[in-house]
């Protein structure tokens, strides 16, 4: 692979990085996920504005244009011929040349890292057939989860504790109701209503949540932006994940109890045929 620090273009056996890099001391940085089908970045501006937000909330400096990041990503899509697949971004507080819990004085550059993840056939993924089974799990992430950080451990274990039990994902649990997947939102369908956690500082603002919410609208669905339990959950019609590398993911068992028929429903079927539809159509 090609992969993208700093400006340089490399082979990734020789990228790298300081350990006094505060993304490695600190899990100082930030992220973005990107889709690609046939070559093209799907929803690329969403991610764009999320990341400067994010760099935002932080305090932390912007090293580039939206031109340069869009440049790079088309570079890195081209030097890796990449077809289908992801693009992930990471900018961190950079290198001070010493670790301390202080943030480096002005001047201290960020770090960006680039590089694609081939993915053959990611839009066709047999999983979005058959619908993932998931757990439940308690939230003990820290509370600003709409920043998208690189501070991913507790996501990772959860998604251990998904593996060990023989399951896809996790759907952890703050206050008796479900806050998002380990790495995607959550959603269940009832009696013909679409009903998702509303945007607050305690889950991601999913760029590809944000898509589905304007198709669901467009397409006359209701929307019901609330909070909801496993137990509802468990009893509703129909569940669903969206994330911007699974697109529209049915989940039909949530602990082990199946949600409707157990099967794959019509409304998660609509919306992934409608989310690749109209993201293919506007990528860029
Ligand atoms: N929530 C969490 C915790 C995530 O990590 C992600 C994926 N990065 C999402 C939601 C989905 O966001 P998006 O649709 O922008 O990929």
């Amino acid at each position: 692979r090609t992969v993208y620090v700093n400006g340089d273009y490399l082979p990734e056996d020789q990228a790298t990085v300081s350990i006094f890099d505060r993304g490695f001391l600190m899990a100082d940085g930030v992220y973005e996920v990107v889709s690609v089908l046939d070559g093209k970045l799907l929803d690329f501006e969403g991610h764009l504005v999320r990341l400067k937000r994010s760099l935002n909330e932080l305090a932390m400096d912007n090293p580039l244009s939206d031109d340069d990041y869009l440049a790079a990503f088309r570079g890195l899509v081209e030097r890796n011929a990449l077809a289908d697949g992801l693009v992930y971004l990471q900018v961190t507080r950079g290198n001070p040349g010493d670790r301390d819990f202080a943030y480096p004085a002005a001047g201290t550059r960020p770090t960006v890292v680039m590089f694609t993840q081939a993915k053959p056939g990611l839009a066709d993924n047999p999983a979005a057939q058959t619908g993932w089974r998931v757990i439940s799990i308690e939230d003990q992430r820290w509370s600003r989860r709409d920043i998208k950080t690189v501070q991913l451990l507790y996501p990772s274990m959860a998604k251990m504790e998904a593996k060990a039990q023989g399951v896809d994902d996790a759907w952890m649990v703050e206050d008796g109701v479900v806050t998002e997947g380990t790495s995607n939102n959550a959603y269940i369908v009832r009696n013909g209503a679409i009903v998702t956690r509303a945007l607050s500082n305690d889950i991601l603002h999913g760029i590809t949540r944000a898509a589905v919410l304007r198709f669901a609208a467009e397409a006359q669905m209701q929307v019901e932006e609330r909070s909801f339990t496993i137990a509802e959950a468990q009893a509703a019609d129909e569940a669903f994940i969206t994330s911007a590398s699974a697109f529209v993911m049915p989940v039909v068992e949530i602990d082990g109890a199946a949600i409707g028929t157990g099967q794959v429903g019509p409304v998660a079927r609509r919306l992934r045929e409608i989310y690749l539809e109209e993201s293919r159509k506007a990528a860029i």
